[in-house]
């Protein structure tokens, strides 16, 4: 898939804007703080119906502004498409558009435009907490499985709501009267996230070890564990006897949980491990061994993308690059050659002789 065109209207700090796209690499430069972000997060948006920097939708328009416009056309599925979305302010909807054609929810557009996004943070996702390693599950497995994004959006409905219930049921007591109702569907939806998430991360160690013994010279063998509910054994195993045993725990954990206040039962906390060899990346990577186990899995995610869906998902490089020291820089961009990208940097330097380049000054393309 290839993005041809991008125009936004009142999006962050773009009042109009319009650019033609390289089906290479696309270099976007700029000072800070001129929108170079912000560029890729109307790519991300359009591919994902949502932002990769905020859940508000006001944020996104243009200060002053009562709403935004973005679109792209692009090709994809072997014929020409294009996304649009409007956002409001206020209460009113957001609205997608597919060909023109109004979309109930965002579901369909990872099918026209799969979008891998590579930013600083997912540098330390494998030093830092939980939360980063399910946001980077949870982004990929949204955009390759439909069934997921439905399951992981009810799901967190269901955990809102039985996080009210245990946080007020002291004031009122009578909250508590639907609170099975909600354990047992968590458990049931529970079931399967689990069971996309063991595939999904087994698939993502496979491709990723590759990445890694070529990087580090056949040196490292990385491989990623997945941690979820205790009582969870096998999470292959069948969705029924996963649903029992998040029953279990729910159980086991039901007291805690009304004297805590807090949902402690559920994959919301699940996490991933990553291990070179035997030892845990978290524990001991060097900084070195901590952004090429990173790198590694990226790439991998774009692989399955690819597999996954026969066509090279479009990649967005947010200052990554000159975070990396050359040789890292050089694997990276060695791996990328075919696909389209897109790179946000300050310095571009000894990028620029890449596909095109994008000059963005203060909300505006120069170039
Ligand atoms: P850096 O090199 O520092 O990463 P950048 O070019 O990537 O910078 P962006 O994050 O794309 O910068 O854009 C940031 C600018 O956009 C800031 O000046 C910010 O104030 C502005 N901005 C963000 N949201 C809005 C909005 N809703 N309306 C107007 N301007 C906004
Ligand atoms: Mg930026």
């Amino acid at each position: 898939m290839k993005l041809q065109s991008l125009k936004l209207y009142d999006f962050r700090n773009y009042a109009a804007a319009g650019v033609q796209l390289h089906p290479g690499v696309n270099l976007i430069v700029g000072e800070n703080a001129q929108g170079k972000t912000n560029l890729l997060e109307a790519v991300f948006y359009l591919s994902t119906g949502r932002s990769f920097r905020t859940a508000r939708n006001q944020e996104l328009i243009r200060f002053g502004a009562e709403f935004a416009d973005l679109g792209c056309e692009l090709f994809s599925g072997g014929r020409e498409q294009s996304i649009r979305a409007v956002l409001f302010s206020g209460r009113k909807p957001r609205q997608l558009y597919i060909g023109g054609v109004k979309q109930r929810s965002a579901t369909a557009l990872p099918g026209v435009l799969t979008t891998v996004l590579f930013c600083p943070d997912d540098l330390l996702v494998l030093k830092s907490g939980a939360a980063g390693r399910r946001k980077l599950v949870d982004t990929a497995l949204c955009q390759l499985r439909p069934g997921y994004a439905q399951a992981l959006g009810e799901y967190q409905k269901l955990y809102d709501s039985k996080s009210r219930i245990l946080k007020d049921y002291n004031d009122r007591p009578s909250l508590l009267e639907p609170l099975p109702e909600f354990n047992y569907r968590m458990a049931q939806v529970g079931a399967v996230l689990i069971a996309y998430r063991a595939k999904f991360l087994r698939e993502l160690s496979k491709q990723a070890r590759l990445y890694h013994a070529e990087f580090s010279g056949g040196r490292e063998e990385l491989s990623l564990v997945y941690q979820t509910v205790s009582t969870v054994t096998d999470p292959f195993a069948d969705k029924k006897t996963i649903f029992q045993q998040l029953l279990d725990h729910q159980q086991a954990h039901y007291r805690a949980e009304l004297d805590s206040g807090q949902c402690l039962s559920g994959p919301h906390k699940d996490d991933f491990e990553t291990l070179l060899g035997e030892r845990s990346v978290k524990a001991y990577g060097s900084q070195g061994q901590t952004r090429t186990a990173a790198i590694s899995l990226k790439l991998a995610e774009r692989e399955l993308f690819r597999a996954d869906t026969g066509e090279e998902p479009v990649l967005l490089l947010d200052d990554v690059l000159s975070e990396l020291d050359p040789g890292r820089q050089d694997f990276v961009l060695n791996k990328i050659v075919s696909g389209q990208v897109f790179i946000t940097c300050c310095e571009p330097g000894r990028f620029t002789k890449l596909g095109r380049t994008i000059q963005v000054e203060n909300g505006s393309i120069v170039d």
